[in-house]
């Protein structure tokens, strides 16, 4: 069971969350928990951690610091009550917090934060909340110890920010894990794990689901739970669309898909381990607890819809490679992609016109300059005649395997934007079938996800 950032905000939801977990294990589960920073803490730390390298204040270090000492104190304190616990908590939490007062620190003075400190301080968020959410399990009379992803095996590569667990963590995790499990409830810190060396790492933002995930595979888990503030994965986020339905079940294809394709409801990578050994995973709401959520399975038996969810991803850029001397050249587009590629971006969306005189990719944001500049490295002799870009878009996507095959769902999707005057910039379904995208003004994304929601009927699902 994970618990993300908004589930275990203060020291009444933590409460909530103990209680919970207190239930389901004395309804003979065994269970092992992973906690989330408590909301906004790894957002703080992170932007703290950036005007430390800027402007290097320690004074302002100083102000941070003795606001998240406040915060977490108050959460243990308002969690647990004052009892033998509290006090060992509290002595965890002070050393954790002065080692990021140090951190900090250096950081002011050095004036430098590289990928391998931003981790090494975003990942204090969720071991600061594992101490608390155990201490307060064993204050209810249930064993409990928590864990750092590393302690528990979680050994990834070095890729900062966005790393990937080695395949030997699975045997790791369940050694580890297995003999606690009887009598204890273990609390792991989610989001992290270690290199090789034994060096912090962080699985992407968001990472608690994958760590939950990793290890429910590891214990071949019955079930992997995702307690979250929404009911469910929903047909659209409900921030834009109020109308948006939690979905009863669906593929894992399907909740991949909406991932990749910017639902922020999911880790990207949270279903893949559960597909190891075939593990249903469910989305539930912490303050709903008898709404069943959605579940997220190997196949769906039934299936209503052809189209599930629509799903938009913000902070991209539309990179355009044109050129009259690309018409039958061989080999541009092959170039582009290397040149990419060694310059380590991720290309989100691809399209090429018959006429060759023009090849567009979507990148993210922060991956644009080292896009820009490796393409007019490339190409510094020729061939191409422009190389521009657009940060000002948003690509917009629906989702559904029995899309697949059936004929008039892209017909339905243009025309409804057409009527609706949102003009589409680029277009590319992959061959899948799972889903068609699509890149429109930033500005319209809004009304691009409302007008395909009510075209596709969602708000009745
Ligand atoms: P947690 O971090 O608590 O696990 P998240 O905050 O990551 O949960 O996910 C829930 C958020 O995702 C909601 O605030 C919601 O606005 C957003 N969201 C975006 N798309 C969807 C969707 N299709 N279904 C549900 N929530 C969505
Ligand atoms: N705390 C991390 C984040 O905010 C990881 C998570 O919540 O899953 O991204
Ligand atoms: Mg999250």
């Amino acid at each position: 069971m994970k618990f993300g950032g908004t589930s275990v905000a203060d020291g009444k939801k933590l409460r909530h969350v103990a209680e919970l977990v207190k239930s389901y294990h004395e309804n003979g589960n065994q269970i092992v928990v992973v906690t989330s920073a408590l909301g906004g803490v790894t957002d703080a730390i992170l932007e703290e951690a950036h005007e430390a390298s800027k402007e290097g204040k320690v004074s302002r270090v100083k102000e941070f610091i003795a606001d998240l000492t406040k915060q977490h104190h108050a959460a243990t304190h308002e969690s647990v009550g004052d009892n033998a616990s509290t006090e060992d908590i509290i002595a965890e939490l002070d050393a954790r917090i002065e080692e990021i007062e140090k951190a900090l620190t250096g950081i002011c003075y050095l004036g430098e934060l590289t990928f391998r400190s931003i981790d090494y301080l975003s990942s204090y968020g969720e071991r600061m909340a594992a101490p608390i959410l155990s201490g307060l399990i064993r204050s209810l009379g249930i064993e409990s110890s928590h864990f750092t992803g590393g302690e528990i095996g979680i050994i990834t590569d070095n890729n900062f920010g966005s790393a990937h667990p080695l395949e030997s963590s699975y045997e790791k995790i369940k050694k580890h894990l297995s003999p606690l499990l009887p009598g204890t409830i273990p609390v792991v810190a989610g989001f992290i794990g270690e290199d090789e060396n034994g060096i912090i790492t962080t699985l992407g933002r968001g990472g608690s689901d994958f760590t939950a995930s990793i290890i429910g595979a590891s214990l071949n888990a019955d079930e992997i739970w995702l307690w979250k503030e929404v009911p469910g994965i929903m047909t659209t986020d409900p921030k834009l669309v109020p109308e948006a339905r939690p979905l009863k079940v669906i593929s894992y294809i399907e909740a991949m898909e909406m991932s990749f394709f910017g639902a922020k409801v999911l880790h990207p990578k949270a279903i893949e381990p559960a597909i190891r050994h075939d593990i249903p995973v469910r989305v539930k709401n912490t303050f709903e607890p008898e709404y069943p959520g959605t579940l997220v399975v190997k196949e769906q038996k039934t299936v209503q819809n052809v189209v599930k969810a629509v799903t938009v991803i913000d902070k991209v850029a539309l990179v355009n490679i044109s050129g009259a001397g690309m018409v039958g050249t061989i080999g541009v587009a092959a170039r582009v992609f290397s040149a990419l590629a060694d310059a380590d971006v991720n290309i989100i969306m691809i399209s090429q016109g018959s006429s060759e005189a023009n090849l567009s990719v979507v990148v993210n944001d922060d991956h644009l300059k080292q896009a820009v500049k490796a393409l007019k490295q490339e190409f510094r002799n020729g061939v191409v005649g422009e190389i521009d870009h657009d940060v000002h878009i948003s690509v917009v996507a629906i989702v559904g395997v029995g899309m697949a095959g059936t004929p008039g769902v892209a017909g339905k999707v243009f025309d409804a934007l057409g009527i609706n005057k949102v003009n589409v910039i680029m277009i590319s379904q992959g061959s899948s079938q799972h889903n068609i995208s699509f890149v429109v003004k930033e500005g319209d994304a809004t009304k691009a996800v409302q007008v395909l929601h009510k075209v596709f009927s969602l708000e009745k699902l």
